[in-house]
């Protein structure tokens, strides 16, 4: 496909033939309508412009907060259209974002003015039980990946909720309630099949292109577009033991300092997060401890006695449980129906003084639905060595979230005044942050976030991606 000239907004102004777009140094541009019509004839996907009835829905993430318009969206159904749509950004130097399953909490899925490579159609797994192998296409969502290994026995690690994108889950980590055996998400990747910068189609694993393969397991987005997936896979029973156990808010500094104390000495198979929760008005604060046994059934109540006798729940439904439903259990009824902002960091211990701090100024808060919440890390996540993959973070025993809701709609300031000034309390005990979750943090940060990884991932950058076309993530910046 050949593409008319790029010209400067400036000196030509916009005619009715022409879309206005920005380039990723957020310079404006315009592009002609016959590029873009010549874009749409070389895709066997759709190409959607702000006048298409489907545009308004295509450009949505999951947090409402984020209403980016992007100046086109590529609906890619194969490696083909994401080559064709990346050759695109490349040759108009547009600000390119990429979307799998448009959770991340900052919106790094979308983007104002640019291309949106909209990957959601682009969904399959393919499970080889013989190899334990699945091949899982790049816009596929985790409740696709965890059902179809699953009716063979088998699974990896994935996040906690169907709807989250395998793409965005996994190239930046993917914590999950298996992570404690088996690994990230990342961990678990064997090969992938990538659409770099210039176009080319990569495949990357520890024998090709071992430095992207590298690079992609921890590093994000910065490198390319994956098409395809390739993860191992364990085998794991159908059902598991677990659910939510709920306890007074009264026990809140008891329950956390309990907490702290089990995970030192729970076996992998045990995976448990903790949420302290204020809800919205006239519903009782409460704390609850969601958790996944995954291993042998007659071992579990062994796991679990601790914490049912921490203190006196009010509600205890832990149970047998099919896998797959439980990975949905908790799934929000209309996923883009809520604004959300959050903070957070990884901690190195639950220390009598974090907890003190979270739940005295969780307290006094006005707002409806802020909350605390400890994803947990630990078991073989901390067994990988930091420079194994590019995601250097091996230490932490948690991931430490502050997060408000608010419905569609709301005016967001107070809560993000509310959730940043609670933040503000905590942040002292963390250690580092989980590049999936980053929201408002200067580049430098960002940077420093990859410890000792960092010049590694440069180097990467500068091989796959030295224009930085791949900037909507938490950003390598290339030293060429
Ligand atoms: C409700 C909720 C629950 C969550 N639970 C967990 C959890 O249990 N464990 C956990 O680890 N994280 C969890 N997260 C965080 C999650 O890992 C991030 O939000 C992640 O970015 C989601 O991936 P996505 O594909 O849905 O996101 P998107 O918004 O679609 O994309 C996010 C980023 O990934 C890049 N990207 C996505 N797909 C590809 C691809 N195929 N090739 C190249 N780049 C790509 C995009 O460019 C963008 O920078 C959760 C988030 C939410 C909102």
């Amino acid at each position: 496909m050949s593409f008319p000239n790029l010209r400067g907004f400036a000196e030509v102004a916009p005619l009715a033939s022409e879309i206005a777009a920005v380039t990723g140094a957020r310079e404006d541009i315009s592009l002609e309508r016959a590029a873009v019509e010549e874009l749409r004839r070389s895709i066997r996907g759709r190409v959607l412009l702000p006048d298409d009835d489907e545009y308004d829905v295509a450009r949505r993430v999951r947090n409402r907060m984020i209403d980016k318009r992007p100046a086109l969206i590529t609906q890619c159904v194969g490696a083909g259209d994401i080559r064709e749509a990346v050759d695109f950004a490349r040759h108009y130097q547009l600000l390119t974002a990429v979307k799998c399953g448009g959770h991340n909490v900052a919106g790094k899925g979308s983007c104002e003015g640019g291309i949106m490579i909209d990957l959601s159609p682009l969904q399959g797994v393919r499970v080889d039980p013989i190899e334990r192998r699945a091949r899982v296409a790049g816009g596929s969502l985790l409740g696709s990946l965890d059902q179809e290994c699953q009716s063979f026995g088998l699974a990896t690690t994935a996040g906690t909720v169907s709807h989250t994108g395998v793409g965005g889950l996994t190239l930046g980590g993917g914590m999950g309630r298996l992570a404690r055996r088996w690994g990230l998400a990342s961990d678990n990747v064997s090969a992938v099949d990538i659409i770099t910068a210039d176009g080319q189609f990569r495949r990357a694993s520890s024998d090709e292109n071992p430095d992207l393969y590298w690079a992609v397991r921890g590093g994000g987005g910065n490198f390319g577009i994956v098409s395809s997936f390739e993860f191992k896979l364990h085998p794991l029973a159908h059902k598991v033991i677990g659910g939510r156990i709920y306890f007074p808010y009264s026990e809140a500094k008891n329950l956390l300092n309990f907490y702290a104390e089990y995970c030192h000495d729970m076996p992998d198979e045990m995976y448990a997060d903790v949420v302290i929760f204020a809800p919205p008005m006239g519903v009782e604060k409460m704390v609850y401890f969601d958790v996944c046994y995954s291993g042998p059934h007659r071992e579990a109540e062994c796991a679990l006695k601790p914490l049912r006798q921490a203190a006196k729940p009010l509600r205890d439904e832990i149970e047998a449980i099919d896998y797959v439903a439980m990975q949905s259990n908790h799934d929000d009824n209309d996923p883009r129906g809520t604004g959300q902002y959050l903070k957070s960091g990884f901690t190195r211990e639950i220390s009598p003084e974090l907890v003190n701090a979270l739940v005295d100024f969780l307290e006094p808060h006005p707002l409806r639905g802020g909350m605390a919440f400890f994803q947990q890390a630990g078991g073989a996540i901390g067994r990988i060595a930091p420079d194994e993959t590019a995601f250097p973070h091996r230490y932490p025993s948690h991931n430490m979230m502050i997060g408000a809701v608010w419905r569609a709609g709301g005016e967001p300031d107070p809560h993000i005044a509310w959730a940043r000034s609670y933040w503000k309390q905590v942040e002292d005990f963390t250690h580092g942050f989980y590049t999936n979750d980053e929201f408002a943090v200067s580049q430098s940060r960002a940077q420093l976030n990859f410890l000792g990884n960092h010049d590694r991932l440069v180097a990467a950058k500068n091989t796959y991606d030295p224009g930085n076309l791949f900037r909507l993530n938490s950003n390598i910046i290339p030293s060429v």
